[in-house]
């Protein structure tokens, strides 16, 4: 580890490299081409060909599409470096002059930045080479968007088969004013949960209700009443979100279905409230089920769901300190933890310090435009990760790939 002002110092030293390196090209094509998870085939193509000409050792195909780097320069730790590589089922209305090709497919959450950051800081690392000692590894992951990418990654031997880190970092673009660096010493992300259920019923004629027992109603009872485990289990100062995002049930309006099935997404910051949460479900669940005559119990099943991020706490307060000596004070702050998950901890061995940040990557016009002065007004009315209107400003492309660079620096000998 090397104090933040040498840190910072040969960050700047690589910057006439990263702005060599064709990133805006790279970002373009790569948001153009949008690929959904685990078809990242074309993403990783670039990725790869990128890391070999630039030294490393790769390997491709780890955990289906994933793809991982190996820069071995001398004594020192071993870094590192991960971004996400898949795109969503969502159709781009930016109208960008580089939007999406792809129909109903786009870089909604910006991870087509987050393979353009990875890409630059390995480049721009192997060209600097003679600066620093240590092992550089870097990682493309497929799946991130619920597709249990870093867990398959895993399952492949990411943690045998490459040099065991010392430190990870990972960063993501987010809504804000283009070029801030949002660090969290700690919780910085949710956990999430999928939760899966399945209401029996009877089914029949819509016009005898008598004969049947009627799903719908019993799902709209479980629906409404999972609004309560929030408002009425929760301590005010614990922070959870209970979203129930699908409800499917029936095909004619007067068929009384044989069954409802729903399904909801749960995000929470601790196990303790976590475990609490979900036996509430459970509980409202079987209660409503009961409560209509359901010929038998509701199913309740739980997809393998990613973990909180938590920050090493002293590991994140250095690359902090490393961003104010490269960005300046102004632009490092710490927005405290959000509702949204990852599962970027899922990749690191266990034991092994690790630090996820934020970019804010808001155009300024656009930001300027947003109605209302408070910062958080302006961050609920422009464009968000997931809106087919996200579109991370160019100006972040050239820092977002010192900030990576900055952490692997600030570790390696
Ligand atoms: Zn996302
Ligand atoms: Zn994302």
């Amino acid at each position: 580890m090397t104090d933040p002002a040498e840190a910072a110092r040969r960050t700047l030293d690589l910057t006439s490299v990263v702005k060599s390196v064709g990133l805006e090209d790279l970002y373009q094509d790569l948001h153009r081409h949008p690929e959904l998870a685990f078809q990242e085939h074309r993403t990783a193509g670039l990725l790869a060909e990128r890391l070999r000409t630039a030294g490393y050792a790769v390997t491709s195909r780890v955990g289906r599409t994933g793809v991982v780097g190996v820069l071995e320069n001398g004594e020192g730790p071993v870094v590192w470096l991960r971004g996400d590589m898949d795109a969503l089922p969502v159709a781009e209305t930016t109208g960008l002059p580089y939007a999406s090709t792809v129909d109903g497919v786009m870089h909604a959450c910006g991870h087509d930045v987050h393979v353009t950051w990875l890409a630059g800081a390995a480049q721009a690392l192997a060209a600097t080479r003679d600066a620093w000692s240590g092992t550089l590894v870097v990682i493309g992951q497929p799946a991130e968007e619920g597709g249990g990418g870093a867990a398959a990654m895993v399952a492949d031997g990411l943690h045998d088969r490459f040099p065991r880190p010392d430190a990870v970092f990972g960063q993501h673009v987010a809504p804000g004013p283009a070029g801030l660096y949002s660090h969290t010493p700690g919780l910085i992300m949710s956990a999430a949960d999928d939760v899966h259920i399945t209401v029996p019923g009877v089914g029949g004629h819509g016009s005898r209700p008598e004969a049947t027992v009627d799903p719908v109603v019993a799902g709209a009872h479980i629906v409404t009443r999972l609004q309560t485990v929030v408002s009425r289990e929760v301590a005010a100062a614990e922070s959870v979100v209970l979203t129930v995002g699908e409800f499917h049930a029936g095909r004619r309006p007067n068929i009384i279905p044989p069954e409802a099935r729903l399904a909801l997404n749960l995000r929470t910051q601790s196990p303790k409230v976590r475990e609490r949460v979900l036996a509430a479900i459970r509980r409202i669940v079987e209660g409503e089920c009961l409560a209509a005559g359901c010929p038998a119990p509701a199913e309740v099943t739980m997809d393998a769901g990613y973990p909180a991020t938590v920050n090493d706490a002293s590991l994140d307060e250095q690359i902090a300190a490393v961003h104010r000596e490269v960005f300046g004070a102004q632009a490092v702050f710490d927005f405290g933890p959000a509702m949204g998950s990852e599962d970027f901890s899922l990749l690191v061995p266990a034991g092994v310090p690790y630090d996820f940040w934020f970019v804010t990557s808001t155009p300024a016009e656009v930001w300027q435009a947003a109605p209302g002065d408070e910062l958080g007004e302006k961050l609920d009315a422009v464009p968000s990760n997931h809106s087919p209107l996200f579109a991370p400003d160019l100006s972040v492309l050239v820092p977002g790939v010192q900030a990576l660079a900055a952490a692997a620096l600030s570790q390696f000998a």
